[in-house]
């Protein structure tokens, strides 16, 4: 059998088996893919059915959380926690707290969690999680029960050496505080080493906070780099205004960029002159506002209704930093148009498969997710070591390390696409890297 017939045959059986989950099965389309020069070289994979029992997660939990809000009534959320692959490491990956999370949503997350984590070259599992519940409007309170709920049922399943959730969309420091607070009392066990992205006064490591948004923009770095650029200079456009995007900013202009555009889920803001970050901060961390109220600090900004808008803003650099689906071809086409270089993707599998084929048709450096930003999930992986150990690393050790993963993370991308005769996609090379080592480690365990 090819590769690609194989590929073929186990992308039918995931859409018979996975039919209406539209997210997974993109995920599983483009990783797998680009993984037929793989499975063309090296037919013991398939007749290991590596790819079968990869695309099928080791276990699924999905639970009831009722919480009672400030009225006194209970609600009632469902909770999940997918445990996709332990071959090289303990399953590890974000919680996601937002209305849209479905079985789908977090199975994709946490198929993607797979081949990001290989690639930080540290021993991570992939695994993701969340619930349909929206933080947004929420007093602490709530919060704070509704966390303490959802940490009722999944104590159980986690574990330093098993799984170690941490934070995503809409789970940030308060609810990790939240959720330890309660996996302690439900333990009886100091155990920091269960969850990452903790406040530092409780076991977190310095630059978590900044990781995912610097690495972000390391890797690009590296993209930039490979073509003799730099940020220096460059305008940038990044969508969401979230802890990725905060941070990405934050790195893109001490790099000499000037970032012009933010966004939240309702619109975005335009500042020509380079957006304030202090103020960005002052909405998003300390009030928990939305990105509209920049325009009371800042008369001289545009506010547009619609977060899609932004990609039709001229720039040279695109960090897509909200959430998945958010580049589709249209917007693509847009960039292409603008004179877009270089796409690099912040959040996770923001833009769809047609977006890529545009920016791969038409010359635009791609930077994907799983490579890009994998920089929070390792500074995670590094917190884990620095509990384990019972010490903390100053910010600039952390930094230093982080950025060393960042760069190797391109460099074995880089590697591993010329090595498969893709020279230059980063896609590529980014899926056959991170494949490599859990297929050399699912290899040596048997089945
Ligand atoms: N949610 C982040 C991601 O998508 C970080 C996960 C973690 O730190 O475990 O990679």
């Amino acid at each position: 059998m090819t590769g690609k017939e194989y590929v073929l045959k186990v992308l039918s059986d995931v859409e018979k088996r996975n039919g209406n989950e539209a997210e997974f099965l993109n995920a599983v389309k483009e990783v797998t893919t680009s993984l037929i020069p793989v499975f063309d070289k090296h037919p013991e994979y398939i007749k290991a059915g590596l790819l079968e029992r990869l695309v099928e997660p080791e276990r699924q939990i999905m639970f009831r959380v009722p919480w009672v809000d400030d009225e006194g009534n209970v609600q009632v959320n469902r909770g999940y926690r997918i445990q996709f692959n332990s071959a090289i490491g303990p399953y590890k990956g974000g919680l996601r707290f937002h209305p849209s999370v479905n079985a789908s949503i977090v199975k994709f997350l946490g198929f993607e969690q797979i081949f990001k984590n290989s690639l930080t070259g540290l021993p991570i599992g992939g695994g993701k999680g969340g619930a349909d519940f929206d933080p947004k409007g929420k007093s602490d309170a709530e919060v704070m029960r509704f966390c303490q709920s959802f940490m009722a049922e999944l104590y159980r399943h986690i574990g330093m050496d098993t799984d170690v959730p941490a934070g995503d969309i809409g789970v940030g420091g308060r609810e990790i505080g939240y959720l330890y607070g309660y996996y302690k009392k439900l333990r009886g066990a100091n155990d920091p080493g269960v969850l990452t992205g903790k406040g530092l006064s409780y076991g977190g490591s310095l630059g978590r906070t900044q990781a995912t948004g610097y690495g972000l923009v390391y890797f690009t770095q590296e993209m930039l780099k490979s073509k003799n650029d730099s940020f220096e200079g460059k305008t940038v456009v990044i969508s969401g205004s979230g802890n990725v995007a905060i941070y990405a900013t934050e790195k893109a202009m001490q790099l000499g960029a000037k970032v012009v555009a933010l966004s939240d889920s309702n619109g975005y803001i335009y500042d020509e002159n380079g957006i304030n970050l202090d103020v960005v901060k002052e909405i998003k961390e300390v009030k928990r506002g939305r990105i509209k109220e920049y325009l009371n600090y800042v008369s001289t900004a545009s506010y547009t209704e619609g977060s899609r808008g932004i990609w039709t803003i001229k720039c040279d650099i695109a960090l897509p930093c909200a959430t998945q689906g958010e580049i589709d071809e249209e917007s693509a086409k847009i960039l292409v148009a603008n004179g877009t270089k270089v796409v690099s993707e912040g959040a996770n599998m923001p833009s769809t498969l047609e977006a890529i084929k545009v920016f791969q048709d038409n010359g635009v450096a791609f930077g994907p997710a799983k490579a890009a930003n994998a920089g929070g999930v390792a500074c995670s992986a590094l917190e884990m070591s620095q509990d384990s150990m019972r010490l903390s690393w100053t910010f600039e050790e952390v930094d230093e390390k982080l950025k060393n993963i960042m760069v190797n993370i391109y460099k074995n991308s880089e590697k591993a696409a010329a090595e498969y005769g893709h020279e230059g996609n980063l896609l590529m090379g980014a899926n056959i890297s991170g494949f490599k080592k859990v297929a050399d480690a699912m290899m040596a365990q048997g089945i």
